[in-house]
């Protein structure tokens, strides 16, 4: 599932691409995708100008002229083509956005959806998600507040979007390497300079993971050279040997999740 990297490169790449465009049509293959009645969300979408693109954890929102906004989750498969009809991938495409002769294409639609809502149904979406980790006011003083009086696993917390948003099963395992941290390790047993290394490395993944493009496979356009650009360090890289120490990366399920992590420099 894409994570803060993934969803924030999108926004970057699509920026430039849709901002300020108009929506001239929208082609709606899988109703489920949607929230209304697919004749009634064309014809609120289209003449809309895309003001803006934001992310928030996982979401993009893409913000209209008349002041709704588009929420979009690619959940687990989802994922994004923008270019003309002759340059697509040959995927089943469950919602298009045109904007003339070029197309927003949206693939892999099973769990993920694109939702037309007013800004307060967004902001009633987003209400429980926690800060996001990118944020400048995301201090090391908060992030030792929002630890405080926790008790689990370093994995399954990073996961929870109500603690920290957008960090999923990928960029947990890459983080607590960085941090040089065991994913079962509980949050009360840290000490003050664990604290401070997985605040640090929370920054610099996600960054570099930014920087970098992040993972996912295919191009969000023609001649793409951004996305997808980051390489792993430990996720699904089990049997591998690890970076830092040369010892071999290991999976566990930890609460149903895969976890990758190195035994001999995480501890
Ligand atoms: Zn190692």
């Amino acid at each position: 599932m894409p994570e803060l990297p993934e969803m924030e490169t999108y926004k970057l790449l699509l920026q430039p691409l849709i901002g300020g465009q108009a929506v001239t049509g929208a082609t709606i293959n899988r109703e489920k995708s949607i929230n209304i009645p697919a004749e009634q969300f064309t014809s609120l979408v289209t003449n809309q100008k895309i003001k803006g693109i934001e992310r928030r954890a996982k979401y993009l929102v893409f913000r209209l002229q008349n002041g709704s906004c588009l929420l979009l989750h690619l959940m687990l498969g989802g994922r994004m083509f923008f270019g003309k009809e002759e340059d697509r991938p040959d995927r089943t495409v469950q919602v298009q956005l045109s904007f003339e002769n070029h197309h927003l294409y949206f693939t892999g639609l099973r769990l993920g959806y694109l939702h037309l809502l007013s800004l307060e149904m967004i902001q009633q979406e987003f209400q429980h998600i926690g800060p996001e980790p990118l944020d400048q006011h995301f201090s090391f003083h908060t992030f030792e507040n929002i630890l405080k009086d926790r008790k689990g696993g370093l994995k399954t917390t990073l996961l929870n979007q109500e603690v920290i948003a957008g960090i999923g099963n990928r960029y947990s395992d890459e983080i607590l390497w960085h941090a040089q941290l065991l994913p079962e390790r509980k949050i009360n047993e840290l000490d003050h300079d664990d604290l401070v290394r997985l605040y640090k490395s929370i920054q610099y993944i996600l960054q570099q993971g930014i920087q970098q493009g992040g993972y996912m496979e295919e191009p969000l356009f023609k001649g793409d050279l951004k996305t997808g650009g980051y390489d792993m360090y430990v996720h699904s890289h089990e049997g591998e040997n690890c970076r830092r120490c040369h010892s071999t990366i290991v999976m566990k399920e930890i609460s149903s999740r895969k976890a990758y992590f190195c035994q001999s420099c995480q501890h």
